[in-house]
């Protein structure tokens, strides 16, 4: 059996080398490494993908959020409801920006923000809602968008583990994530579902003003060129990061399709164990698995953990602190919520390997270590 890894990029590289070793050679024949035409093909193609009208790249997904807080015209003590059950790089920005920054409950099932939540938590001085699209399931986003403009506030997706994913409403209308709210953003990270050989992330708007406002943002605040009109960043896609995302884009579709044939099979293994759930898939949206993320009941979570990786399993706690319990939250009063679904999910999930590369003997192979631990 080929070693197991949570994801495979070596394998999947090895796929498109000779299509990514040429592209990454012209860049550097060319030597424009930074801006040029492969940054704005990518960008265009992207845009493309996502049906969407501006896509604006950046250095990281990170960027993208602060950038996209930061374009909205947010203000220090502002409040920005996000869900405290994501990774920090969400509600790390809006801390630094001196935004404040609201934590709520995500729904148990979809893990996702719960609209009924951020319902609750808004007050007069709340400006924008930050879902996450947490593991490649998108949010309810109905429910979001409809608060959002009952209450006249900004909605930035966090689309960094859903990229690709397709959000249908009940009136049929079907749009990618990160294309939905007023800024969609998301990450290249290399384990990222369209993940690229370095940093990388982008930022997704309809609106062109918005979008100007971005780009100038992104580039020292910059108008033209020595002309810095608002207090920006420097945040850059470079070229050869991009000539690869240009190419792995093509396969984005049969990536995204290669980890739900592996969610589907771990679906059906532990399908009647009562000591898990697999993961929830609502009919709104199709589940593009960055992570294939287990909810344990009555199972040593940790030592499962252990043994797993005792046995040559890889496994991910995603993620063992949630951010509202995070040290650097102490100063922004993180403790003082009181978030019982968070702390619940907290101790019991657990994510299995899951990537474009898996065999059914890998597969098979991590099934029957977790059936042995579970039930033991
Ligand atoms: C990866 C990730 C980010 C940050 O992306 P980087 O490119 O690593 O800065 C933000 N939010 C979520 C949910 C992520 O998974």
């Amino acid at each position: 059996m080929r070693p197991l890894q949570m994801v495979d990029t070596k394998t999947q590289y090895h796929k498109i080398k000779t299509e990514v070793d040429a592209a990454v050679l012209e860049v550097l024949e060319s030597s424009v490494f930074i801006g040029g035409k492969v940054v704005s093909a990518f960008a265009e193609n992207l845009a493309q993908y996502h049906g969407s009208k501006h896509c604006i790249p950046c250095a990281n997904g990170t960027d993208a959020l602060q950038i996209a807080m930061m374009a909205l015209g947010l203000q220090p003590g502002d409040e920005v409801i996000t869900p405290s059950f994501t990774y920090i790089a969400t509600v790390e920005v809006a801390a630094l920006l001196r935004l404040k920054p609201v934590f709520v409950e995500v729904d148990p099932k979809t893990f996702c923000i719960d609209p009924v939540a951020i319902e609750k938590a808004v007050t007069p001085k709340t400006k924008a809602i930050v879902p996450v699209h947490l593991y490649g399931h998108a949010a309810n986003m109905e429910a979001i968008m409809a608060i959002a403009k009952a209450h006249n506030l900004f909605v930035i997706e966090d689309n960094a583990q859903a990229i690709g994913n397709d959000y249908t409403f009940s009136n049929g209308t079907v749009k990618k994530t990160g294309t939905i709210g007023h800024i969609g953003c998301t990450s290249f990270y290399p384990s990222k579902n369209l993940g690229a050989y370095g940093d990388g992330g982008a930022m997704f708007t309809n609106d062109d003003a918005l979008a100007a406002t971005l780009r100038m943002v992104a580039s020292h605040g910059q108008s033209k060129r020595y002309y810095h009109d608002v207090v920006g960043c420097n945040s850059r896609l470079d070229a050869v990061q991009a000539a690869i995302l240009d190419i792995k884009l093509k396969h984005l579709d049969e990536y995204i399709a290669a980890r739900q044939k592996a969610a589907d099979y771990y679906d059906k293994a532990f399908a009647n164990n009562k000591n898990i759930t697999v993961p929830f898939r609502a009919a709104d949206n199709k589940h593009v698995f960055h992570q294939y993320t287990l909810l344990l009941d009555g199972v040593d979570r940790d030592g499962l953990h252990q043994f797993l990786a005792d046995n040559g399993v890889p496994s991910m706690i995603y993620y063992p602190v949630p951010a509202h319990r995070q040290k650097m939250f102490d100063a922004f009063g993180g403790s003082n919520f009181n978030l019982p679904v968070t702390d619940w999910l907290t101790e019991r999930v657990i994510s299995l390997p899951i990537h474009t590369e898996l065999d059914e003997e890998q597969q098979q192979f991590v099934v029957t270590k977790v059936l042995e631990f579970v039930n033991r």
